[in-house]
């Protein structure tokens, strides 16, 4: 990691976030987009599931339609209105073709200058083993943004190609090179990840707002220390 990151670019107006499962964004990500959409820019959310493997206590017929309301009020918390999901199995998402022909074609529609994603390496910290989800959509984010751009790739998507992505930011990595001040999205960034209500009681026997609130302020502790001690939500910032 460098010793002080950049702050992330501030001359965009649309942002489109690509991850594989609700909850993806709210585990840190969302307090920076929170201070975006305060800003005035808009900020989209493409889930490539619905999260219907993530509560072992409940089947995923049920699990999936609740983890989509879920995420949708988790969204607008940090005034986020655009949601969408696709289709995708969840804990069995192929990296391929097939995922970043969905991916190029809502990059399409969207037409983003910033396109957010969550770590795909190997590893968290390189200590937790990362999911084959997470590895497999961050990498087709990377890239489809360059497939959307090219119109001899995947030719029949309905929008026009876009090439106007000017930068793709990975959140959740261990070299981040850009940060965002999360002073003023933090509280909204807890209760956005709150609203993962039952995930979160499926997961531990904590009281979920004492969960949600130590977990996000200790990130953005941890990040801030490398961007001018204040709370902070960190990116590797790819331009293009
Ligand atoms: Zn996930």
């Amino acid at each position: 990691m460098t010793d002080q990151l950049e702050p992330m670019p501030d001359d965009w107006q649309r942002a489109l976030a690509i991850v594989a499962h609700p909850d993806d964004l709210e585990y840190g990500c969302a307090a920076a987009v929170a201070t975006w959409t305060d800003g005035g820019r808009e900020v989209s959310y493409l889930i490539a599931t619905r999260g219907e493997a993530g509560i072992d206590s409940l089947e995923p017929g049920k699990a999936g339609p609740l983890r989509e309301r879920e995420e949708r009020a988790s969204a607008a918390v940090v005034g986020v209105t655009n949601v969408e999901f696709l289709d995708h199995a969840d804990g069995v998402i192929e990296y391929g073709v097939a995922l970043r022909r969905d991916l190029a074609a809502a990059i399409r529609r969207h037409r983003p200058e910033l396109v957010l994603t969550l770590n795909y390496d190997d590893t968290w910290s390189g200590t937790y083993w990362n999911t084959p989800d997470h590895r497999a959509v961050g990498r087709a984010v990377m890239d489809a943004v360059g497939d959307a751009g090219n119109r001899w790739i995947f030719p029949d998507t309905d929008a026009a190609p876009w090439d106007g992505v000017r930068w793709i930011a990975v959140t959740g990595t261990d070299s981040p090179t850009h940060a965002t001040d999360a002073t003023d999205g933090l509280e909204r960034g807890v209760r956005s990840l709150l609203e993962h209500r039952a995930y979160i009681e499926a997961l531990t026997t904590e009281d979920p707002e004492t969960y949600a609130r130590n977990l996000l302020e200790g990130f953005a502790r941890e990040q801030g220390k490398h961007f001018g001690n204040r709370p902070a939500v960190t990116f590797r910032l790819f331009p293009r």
